[in-house]
Parts: C-alpha cells; sequence; structure tokens
C-alpha cells in the first residue's frame, strides 16, 4: 500500500515512523517544500539566542534515521489534491497516487495586511530558513519593532535581549499573550518585561510600514506615533496552511474537519498537527491548537490509524508553557473560563506570583499559573482528569493556593487524578 505525507513537521514525522512501526511493508514518503531534514519550529528560539545550531532544530539527529525506517522524503510543494482519483499534484507539474493520504502542513503565520509587509526588513521567524537569516542580522543596538505579543512572540523575547537589540512590541490587545492571561497576569508580566528593557505599545496598530533596503522601516501607527526600526519581526498569530485545499472536496471550517480517527470527510485522507481541527479536551470542540505537543500526539493516532488499526484520539489539552526572561507563565484549559462559571485569584510574593483558576460547577476547567513552575503538573491533572472538586471547589474560591492539597486529599481518596 502507498502513503503519502504531506508536511514533514513533528506531526507529518511521528505519523510516518508510527505507521512504519505497525506496518514493516507499507511504502511511505514524506512530501515538503522546506530544504533539509525534519526540524522543530519550537527550537527556533534557542537558535535565535545561540544556544544551539541549526543540526540542534532537527527532529532527528541521525541524517540517515529516515532511510534506515525505510521513509522516503521528496522536496516539493503540493498544489492540489483530488480526493476522487486518489492523486496531489507538486508545483512542478508532477502527479503522484496514494492509497493513504495523511495532510500535516501545519499552521502558516498570519498576513495582518499591514502595507509594506513585503519589505525586505521585514520578517517572521517561522522556519529554520527564517531563523537563520535573523540570526545573520541580529546585533547589539538593532532596532528591533515585533508586531504581535502572542504565544510565539513571547517565546522569542528573551532571545533577541539575548542578542543585545533594542525591542520595542506593538500589540492591537491590551496586554501581553492575551489567550493566555487576563489584565492582571498581562500587567504582571509587562511590568516584568519593560524592567528588564523592552519597550511596549499596547492597544494600537500598525497602520503602515515604509523603508528601502538597507535603510530601515519606518512604522506608522494608530495614534500618529512613528517608529523607526532597523529590522520588523511580525509575529501576528498563525492560521492553518490549507489553501492548496480548496477544491480538493474536503470538509474545512478553521482547519480541516476530522472525525475521532483523525479521518477527514474522505476515508483514504487522514489529517494530523496543526492543521487539523480536532477534539480539545476542556471545551469538547473541534478547535486548531498550534501546539507541538498536540502536533505529536495526532502524529501517534493517524498513523496507527493509516496502519489499518481503529485507535480513537480522545482529544488533547490546550497547554501552553512560557518563559518570559525568567518569569514562566503557563496555561491550562479554558483559561478565560465559561459563562456561568466561577473564579478565583490569587497574587503573590510581591506581585510576582499569580494564579488564577477556572471553575465549571465544581470542576476546574482552566487556569494560569504566573511566576512559579511548582506544582503546575497537579494544577494540569485536576483539569484533564475533569475530577469533581467536592468540598475543595468552595475552599479553592476561599485560596486557590490550595490547589495542592486538593491534589492530594483527592489521589488519597482513590480519585483519579492523572
Ligand atoms: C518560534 C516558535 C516557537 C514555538 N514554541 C512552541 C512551544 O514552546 N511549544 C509548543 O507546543 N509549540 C511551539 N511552537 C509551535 C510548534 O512549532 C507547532 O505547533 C508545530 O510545529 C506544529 O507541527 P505540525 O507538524 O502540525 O506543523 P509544522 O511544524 O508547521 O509542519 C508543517 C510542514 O508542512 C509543510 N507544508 C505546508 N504546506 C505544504 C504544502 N502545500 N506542500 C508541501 N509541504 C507543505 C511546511 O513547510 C512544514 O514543513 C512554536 C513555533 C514557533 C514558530
Amino acid at each position: 500500500m502507498n502513503h503519502l505525507i504531506i508536511g514533514t513537521g513533528p506531526a507529518g514525522v511521528v505519523a510516518a515512523e508510527t505507521l512504519r512501526r505497525h506496518n514493516p511493508d507499507c511504502d511511505i514518503t514524506i512530501i515538503g517544500e522546506e530544504d533539509g531534514l525534519p526540524y522543530s519550529r519550537m527550537a527556533l528560539p534557542y537558535l535565535l539566542s545561540g544556544r544551539i545550531d541549526a543540526d540542534g532544530t532537527l527532529l532527528r539527529r541521525d541524517a540517515e534515521h529516515y532511510e534506515k525506517l525505510g521513509i522516503q522524503r521528496h522536496r516539493g510543494r503540493v498544489r492540489q489534491i483530488s480526493a476522487e482519483a486518489q492523486t496531489l499534484q507538486l508545483e512542478d507539474g508532477d502527479e503522484w497516487l496514494y492509497d493513504r493520504l495523511l495532510i500535516a502542513t501545519g499552521c502558516k503565520p498570519a498576513d495582518p495586511g499591514i502595507p509594506g509587509m513585503d519589505l525586505p526588513d521585514v520578517k517572521t521567524c517561522w522556519t529554520l530558513a527564517d531563523g537563520l537569516e535573523l540570526v545573520r542580522r541580529l546585533r547589539p543596538e538593532l532596532r528591533v519593532v515585533m508586531i504581535g505579543a502572542g504565544f510565539i512572540a513571547l517565546t522569542i523575547m528573551e532571545s533577541l535581549l539575548r542578542r543585545g537589540v533594542r525591542l520595542t512590541i506593538v500589540e492591537a490587545q491590551d496586554r501581553l499573550i492575551p489567550a493566555m492571561v487576563n489584565a492582571t497576569g498581562g500587567a504582571l508580566l509587562q511590568k516584568w518585561c519593560e524592567t528588564r528593557g523592552v519597550s511596549m505599545r499596547l492597544q494600537t496598530r500598525v497602520l503602515r510600514m515604509e523603508g528601502q533596503t538597507g535603510a530601515g522601516v519606518t512604522l506608522t501607527l494608530a495614534g500618529g506615533e512613528v517608529l523607526a526600526a532597523d529590522l520588523v519581526i511580525v509575529a501576528a498569530g498563525v492560521v492553518p496552511a490549507v489553501d492548496f485545499l480548496r477544491d480538493s472536496g474536503l470538509e474545512i471550517d478553521r482547519g480541516i474537519r476530522v472525525d475521532r480517527l483523525l479521518r477527514t470527510s474522505d476515508p483514504n485522507i487522514f489529517a494530523a498537527g496543526n492543521v487539523a481541527q480536532a477534539r480539545d479536551l476542556s471545551s469538547d470542540q473541534e478547535v486548531i491548537q498550534a501546539l507541538q505537543t498536540t502536533a505529536v500526539e495526532h502524529g501517534r493516532i493517524a498513523g496507527m490509524n493509516m496502519a489499518g488499526m481503529d485507535v480513537y484520539f480522545r482529544g488533547t489539552l490546550a497547554m501552553n508553557v512560557l518563559d518570559a526572561m525568567g518569569m514562566v507563565c503557563s496555561s491550562f484549559g479554558l483559561v478565560h473560563g465559561v459563562a456561568g462559571g466561577d473564579e478565583s485569584e490569587s497574587l503573590s510574593g510581591d506581585g510576582l506570583r499569580y494564579l488564577r483558576l477556572q471553575f465549571d460547577e465544581d470542576r476546574l476547567v482552566g487556569a494560569t499559573v504566573i511566576g512559579t513552575v511548582r506544582h503546575i503538573g497537579a494544577i494540569r491533572g485536576l483539569i484533564q482528569s475533569n475530577t469533581s472538586l467536592g468540598k475543595w471547589k468552595k475552599r479553592l474560591m476561599q485560596n486557590p493556593e490550595y490547589f495542592m492539597e486538593a491534589w492530594l486529599d483527592l489521589v488519597k481518596h482513590g480519585t483519579p487524578v492523572y
């Protein structure tokens, strides 16, 4: 049987390896549009700071890993899929046949639609090639403006500062990482970052960017302020890479819709990773979870099902952990709660430690933790296991810091909290 996999990120690679483990004889080819061996985007912040080199970003360090497993790799961009004919077309005109296909094309950076996005000094930090280009350019005192203050922007912030650049962040919303924190958490983080030299422009938009090669970029903000930059990094969110599927006939919402086997609306085509709109454990909704952990889990399940097994995807818990220059922020599940739910919060440690819990009746459904990593496994366990908290709900409403006691007590009394 001939299996094709589009996408050489973690979802595609793990799916290929899993498929091979369960089917030693089938043909497997992974097709990717980028040069070189498969790598992890998540390693790019470490490449930027100089803590690793390009080899350190590779998903598998052994250059012969794929060959040894009998997994072929092909460089090319897929232009179109014909589900009925079970073929795909590459940009260069080649047409390939498949018996089973996996789409693992991930996401791509969202285009904020600002005039000037195509200027030579306006970049993204998305591919390994982007990372290497930024490493070549970054130097002390370089004026860098980053558009966006979401998760990815903050993962690269520390690396930029380590290179000695002068960093300004422009964010349309009123706080940093708005998907992970509320106003209190955002204020804590903002102060922390400003104290360490990051300049912020929040609740404003870049209207346009102008400039010429080598002369830097002039950014005009909504309030009229003008910022001068040597380099602009755009990190304004991500969107699933589904453009090439427009005429495929597959069901697409934000991402590719899949069933519990991670199969698309065509039984011979699976989808996995950040392009697949699959079950979120907390909300029971189909969502895009733009996380590597989710991509790997999808890849594992899709690989087994492509091998002919019937393994259900239970859903994954949305979970972000990020180190903002020594201030660790974690968020789990429904961080902004549910309609009609309760929440409790505590700010301690001279205003540098923040905990916020979200409840749906007596179950913990979401949490934000800033300034500590202690016991975050317990919080995750309480959310993931959907445990009824009983008497602990009231105590946690009074003081969320009791969550470890709650976890220990529930475990002691035999409640499965994993
Ligand atoms: C700077 C940065 C930091 C990050 N940090 C974290 C982190 O700390 N934790 C975390 O969980 N996640 C992090 N992420 C996100 C993480 O990298 C993604 O969740 C993960 O890469 C998704 O894996 P994937 O396999 O679904 O897609 P991808 O890794 O995006 O791989 C998709 C592949 O498909 C290829 N492709 C796309 N379209 C086509 C086509 N038409 N034809 C052929 N090939 C195609 C792409 O070139 C790519 O190789 C970070 C991302 C970035 C950019």
